[in-house]
């Protein structure tokens, strides 16, 4: 197998960060011991390898994982992330956040997710389109438009979706437009989907700020990750008038007092994939960024970046968790204790899910929507999520995250009780 020695960013085992938050979650609601011990594993999961020629002429073997957590209230939905710590673990936390994020919005999916271990920075595109058909070929009987629909996560984008959408239609002898969502548009992609996690963080800030009595007009904003969701993020921010002293990617964490020029610096990474060497901003470090003096802080990028250890250091009062899973639950009692309002990931990054959902739908009836109905609809979904977890927070004086992950996984519980466990 390609092994890549590096330290991993994963602290604590993920599934078992995925697992605390359910056991938490049932307690307060008390749900059925029996149930929680079904809720608590993933349905399947597959293990390939994936043997791949490389540009020299060399075989590099990658491992490849595909999960399925739950699929009582449909088929299962989730991203494929190429990194190099993804591990089995991480796949099967991200599996099931999926479920509960599906619940949580009320589109008619369960959970799934997908990964390979690699380093995708070091490959060229040739690399990666052979690894990425030959992972579909092997996950070909795993995955299908009623069965498991995957998507982009961490560094797979509408390229890697359209490999996967022709390597499945090619095996299948014609086009299945819903095998994927997050394609490019000329192949059945969706009008926003691009932006739509951003656009539904967006969203439930802007929720959040009506019920502070708060305006986007002034708020200090803090974005880590310029990947996918935190440059539209950011991008979204500036343009209702927040000011973002703070973002960074993968190379470097850049800062600026007097607010960044967040339209430059979205071209200068779509241009360069870096932030490096972007001027009007100083570079500081990646830690320090997380615990600049801001009101909103978006952690957009990887998994347990706010820990035991600097929770007690944030001095945002708002975290909008774009990235899933970045606050570990340790950090979330600090955090509650500090009066810090978080919006937890299965509900501020599920505008993602849910546009994938509209693809999805669009794909199968061949029937396409405009961008104005993709966002209005959007806008719809997360306004009401956000609503019902509100609601819920305030009546039983909850963490957001508890009030989210409770109705969520009490939706899966009764799915699960009312179609029975087979045989
Ligand atoms: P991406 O690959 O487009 O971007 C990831 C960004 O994070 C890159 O800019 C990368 O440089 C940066 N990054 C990586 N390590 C970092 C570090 N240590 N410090 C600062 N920046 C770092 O990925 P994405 O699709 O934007 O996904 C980001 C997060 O959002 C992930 O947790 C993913 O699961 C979650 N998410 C994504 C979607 C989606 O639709 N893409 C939907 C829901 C949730």
């Amino acid at each position: 197998m390609a092994t890549v020695t590096r330290e991993s960013h994963l602290k604590e085992n993920p599934y078992d960060v995925a697992r605390t938050q359910l056991r938490r979650v049932a307690d307060t609601f008390g749900i059925d011991e029996s149930l929680v011990r079904v809720l608590e594993r993933c349905k399947k999961g597959v293990v390939v390898s994936i043997p791949t020629r490389m540009d020299d002429g060399r075989m590099e073997v990658f491992e490849g994982y595909r999960v399925q957590h739950n699929v009582a209230r449909g088929p299962s939905k989730g991203g494929i992330r190429y990194h190099p710590d993804v591990t089995l673990d991480e796949v099967r936390a991200l599996a099931m956040w999926m479920t509960w994020k599906c619940a949580l919005t009320g589109i008619p999916f369960g959970g799934a997710k997908g990964g390979i271990a690699c380093d995708p920075k070091a490959m060229s595109k040739g690399e990666l389109e052979r690894m990425t058909r030959r992972y579909a070929s092997e996950i070909v009987n795993e995955i299908g438009p009623e069965v498991d629909i995957p998507a982009p996560d961490v560094n797979t984008n509408a390229e890697t979706m359209a490999w996967i959408f022709d390597t499945y239609s090619m095996n299948k002898g014609h086009p299945v437009l819903g095998i994927v969502t997050g394609k490019p548009l000329d192949i059945g992609g969706s009008l926003g989907r691009e932006e739509a996690t951003s656009r539904g963080a967006f969203f439930a800030v802007r929720e959040t700020l009506k019920k502070l009595d708060r305006s986007f007009d002034g708020l200090i904003g803090v974005v880590q990750g310029f990947g996918n969701v935190g440059s539209y993020l950011a991008l979204f921010l500036h343009e209702q008038g927040a000011k973002v002293i703070g973002i960074s990617d993968s190379a470097v964490a850049l800062h600026n007092e007097k607010g960044i020029d967040i339209p430059a610096a979205f071209a200068w990474k779509r241009e360069h994939g870096t932030l490096r060497g972007f001027s009007g901003a100083e570079e500081i470090d990646a830690a320090e960024l997380l615990e600049l003096d801001c009101d909103l802080l978006a952690p957009c990028a990887l998994e347990q970046v706010i820990t035991a250890e600097n929770a007690a250091r944030i001095r945002a009062t708002i975290i909008c968790e774009g990235a899933n899973g970045p606050v570990t639950p340790e950090a979330d009692e600090i955090l509650e204790q500090r009066g810090v309002l978080v919006l937890p990931d299965i509900l501020a990054n599920a505008g993602g899910v849910v546009v994938s959902y509209f693809e999805w739908v669009q794909g199968l009836q061949q029937y396409f929507w405009s961008e104005q109905e993709v966002d209005s609809r959007l806008d719809a979904i997360i306004t009401r999520a956000f609503e019902e977890t509100w609601q819920l927070h305030e009546k039983r004086e909850l963490p957001l995250r508890v009030a989210a992950y409770g109705l969520a996984v009490q939706r899966v519980a009764n799915a699960t009780t009312i179609r029975g466990i087979y045989p």
